[in-house]
């Protein structure tokens, strides 16, 4: 599933060869997708609309019109490109979105697993209508702050892997990142949340935005069929340090890694290493 990392790689692509082209058309091939809105009056929501900007909030990508924001949640396995009409990038059969654009090209979302979906709404209110507004900061530019994660914990009874996969605590960590920053902060993923320490809550904050930094400069992490816009695939996968390493040596101490279910995620991790 896409992370903040690989939806800022596609915000990034999109908005450097879409903006300011205009939408001269609009057909959805799975009417499903459309959430919160009738197909046809999403049709006439974005007709001749110009595409100012492409910008992503933790996973969700928007596209902002002149008085409206289209959402788009890839889920599993959503994918935006660029191409002309008769060439598919992806897979033509899983082909459910499609806009022709100003300047000759369309933009084309696929999705093979169809969870996918696409809201629009008012500029003035799409946070609240969308439930954005319930989410909590992108660990990235130093935020958040400790004072925020620390009020935060301190009344959490959950592990910290549900804690920091909670989207309204940190918004973008799924379930690979949120695995490398537990490995690097050297913190167990089954510890009870209100137990960690200052220093392990710092550890946190330093490594989340450490790790997801570093991983939308190598545009993602492509294990599955991600890709980041162009048909080009990330290269964080070659970072990696404990996710998808099961029974492999940890790189600090030589321990095997283990695998088990925690908070419903294959969770990757050295019981030498994470206290
Ligand atoms: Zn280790």
């Amino acid at each position: 599933m896409p992370e903040l990392p690989e939806v800022r790689t596609v915000a990034v692509f999109l908005n450097k060869r879409i903006v300011n082209t205009t939408i001269l058309k609009a057909e959805c091939f799975f009417e499903k997708m459309i959430w919160r809105n009738e197909v046809k009056d999403f049709y006439k929501s974005v007709l001749n609309q110009k595409i100012l900007k492409v910008s992503n909030y933790g996973k969700y990508l928007m596209f902002e019109l002149s008085n409206q924001i289209i959402i788009s949640h890839l889920r599993m396995e959503g994918k935006w490109s660029i191409s002309k009409k008769e060439i598919d990038i992806y897979n033509a059969n899983h082909l459910r979105l499609q806009f022709e654009l100003s300047n000759g090209e369309y933009l084309k979302y696929y999705d093979s697993r169809k969870f996918g979906t696409i809201e629009i709404w008012d500029k003035k209110n799409y946070k609240q209508k969308s439930g954005m507004d319930k989410l909590g900061p992108e660990p990235l530019n130093s935020q958040p702050s400790f004072e925020y994660l620390k009020e935060k914990a301190i009344k959490s009874n959950s592990l910290i892997k549900a804690f920091i996969l909670d989207q309204s605590v940190l918004c973008g960590i799924g379930n690979i990142y949120a695995n490398e920053i537990l490995f690097a902060a050297g913190i167990n993923p089954e510890r009870i949340t209100k137990t960690l320490t200052d220093e392990e809550l710092k550890k946190i904050i330093m490594f989340s935005n450490a790790i997801l930094e570093k991983a939308i400069s190598l545009k993602g992490t492509s294990i599955h069929s991600y890709k980041s816009g162009d048909g080009e695939t990330g290269q964080f996968q070659h970072e990696l340090k404990v996710h998808l390493r099961k029974d492999e040596k940890c790189f600090v101490c030589g321990t095997k890694i283990l695998k088990k279910q925690v908070a419903g995620r294959g969770t990757y991790f050295c019981a030498k290493c994470q206290h």
